[in-house]
């Protein structure tokens, strides 16, 4: 029976462009789809745009623009940044997409049937920024949103209503029979807090606001844009256009989404989901932000790296890399030019790119080219052997865990044992002497075999490297087999062009 894994990331604001922080989470979500196909899952991955914000509106009016038209072309804006990333997303879902519009009327109207919503009167301070109502003891002084430190104003609106109030046992129900839920742990235990603390009905309708999707039974009001975003998700995997997609892939397997909105996904979402009964998704997971050396990214600030001209200039794998080993993807962490350059130079360049372009050449000078069959194997090849299974073994629970950091730190383990390998093994002494051919055989046999696991091992973060190891070595990449298991290298495989897989950086890259 086929596997099947379904993924969201969170469908971004498009009023600005794209940053590092929308880089990293998609890198991360990225990395574990590719990872789960590797492990023999059919898989479908979300990305979009979440356009009914009044700030979209605000931003395109102050461009003189129409809003939709705006979208559309942000929208490819966004794509762009992430096909330059490598993201290889199933879809772009945008919340504009008449399949949202249908979708998110759809669950609208079942949850006013179902008794869920009614008509009131909203009187609140809007941040729009947040697009959210806030407390008023919620706010900083000066009635200054704590998110974006701008003072906001009080809105009195007439607003359908979402009784989540009622759902205050349920959800912790839910959390308490799925302790896995909400992830990391801090989170969880901050979301409970929420809960405990008491869920006020939420407003899921504006009717000062013409910019989103009619309010199915009174088109006079459009659907509270968080409404439809969530259900992005939904249509996203083809709710309302393609029956079977939904079925196969419903309930999704994670929603990866940044701290700041976890209340969203925690609360609103699965109480929404009750309402409309349908099933709840598996898991959240809230990763951190990045810092730039200890401070938040700003423009203003100068503090800012552009992970769009990183990509551009030393590949996408290169800031893929860089980027989930320096910081833990469960919380916030630092990120600087000078970690990016000593990352890439000690453990790209070095590492990894020293030892394929070594062992690639090698093959080539001894052998032809054609790679060696390993003889009778030593202790030191079963060792390496050994840690090979090792590792294959220890990174599937770190990536279950979205601990991309620790799973990296595992594979380049494995990368430095090869490279120990090879020095102990010494070939090039090996070569010297005829009566040693068999056991260059087998060292090399054995190294080009651990450099194919490597290929494999890092795919799910540095695709394009991936098949660079693969044509070097002179196989072909076919996840579908089993790339796990020693010893899949067939024999007299021809070693293709040999290139060095990441150049040095010499100079500090600005
Ligand atoms: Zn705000």
């Amino acid at each position: 029976m086929t596997k099947h894994f379904y993924l969201t990331a969170a469908i971004d604001y498009i009023n600005g462009a794209p940053h590092l922080g929308h880089a990293y989470e998609k890198i991360g979500a990225d990395a574990l789809v590719r990872y789960k196909q590797l492990t023999g899952y059919q898989t479908w991955f979300v990305v979009g745009s979440d356009e009914h914000s009044i700030n979209i509106l605000t931003k395109a009016e102050s461009l003189g623009r129409d809003p939709q038209d705006f979208c559309d072309e942000m929208a490819r804006v966004f794509q762009d940044a992430f096909d330059r990333l490598s993201i290889g997303y199933s879809i772009y879902a945008r919340t504009s997409s008449e399949a949202n519009v249908k979708t998110a009327q759809h669950f609208l109207q079942k949850c006013y049937d179902n008794g869920y919503i009614y008509s009131g009167v909203y009187h609140g301070w809007y941040c729009p920024s947040c697009n959210r109502f806030y407390k008023q003891e919620e706010l900083l002084p000066g009635n200054v949103c704590p998110e974006h430190k701008r003072p906001i104003d009080e809105l009195d609106e007439p607003n359908y209503f979402f009784k989540l109030s009622q759902f205050q046992d349920r959800l912790l129900e839910h959390y308490e029979r799925h302790p896995e839920f909400i992830q990391p742990e801090s989170r969880r235990n901050e979301m409970i807090n929420v809960i405990k603390g008491g869920l006020d009905d939420f407003s899921v309708s504006r009717s000062t606001v013409k910019w989103g999707i009619p309010v199915p039974f009174d088109p006079s009001q459009v659907i509270y844009v968080w409404f439809d975003a969530l259900l992005d998700y939904v249509s996203g995997v083809g709710f309302a256009d393609n029956r079977e997609r939904w079925e196969t892939f419903w309930p999704c397997d994670v929603h990866v989404i940044g701290k700041d909105i976890t209340r969203f996904h925690a609360i609103y979402w699965p109480a929404m989901l009750m309402a409309a009964g349908e099933e709840l998704p598996k898991r959240v997971f809230a990763h951190g932000f990045i810092n730039l050396k200890g401070e938040k990214m700003s423009k203003s600030a100068g503090v800012l790296v552009d992970p769009l001209d990183l990509a551009d200039q030393f590949g996408a794998d290169a800031v893929r890399y860089t980027l989930l080993r320096e910081v833990p993807f469960d919380r916030d962490g630092d990120f600087s030019m000078e970690a990016f350059q000593n990352r890439y130079n000690a453990d790209l360049a070095n590492d990894l790119g020293n030892l394929v372009n070594r062992t690639a050449n090698m093959i080539k000078r001894y052998f032809g080219g054609a790679v060696p069959a390993a003889g009778d194997l030593e202790e030191l090849d079963r060792d390496l052997l050994a840690a090979a299974e090792a590792t294959v073994a220890a990174i599937d629970p770190l990536m279950e865990a979205l601990d991309f950091s620790n799973a990296l730190v595992a594979i380049w383990a494995f990368v430095g044992r090869a490279n120990q390998y090879l020095e102990r093994a010494s070939p090039w002494l090996l070569a010297r002497d005829p009566a040693n051919r068999p056991r260059l055989e087998t060292v090399l046999g054995t190294t080009a075999e651990a450099v194919r696991l490597i290929a494999y091992l890092v795919l799910p973060f540095m695709p394009a490297t991936a098949a660079r190891i693969a044509s070097q070595l002179g196989f072909e990449l076919r996840t579908e087999a089993d790339w796990s298991r020693w010893g899949s290298l067939p024999a007299g495989s021809t070693i293709g062009a040999v290139e060095p897989l990441f150049p040095r950086i010499e100079t500090a890259p600005v």
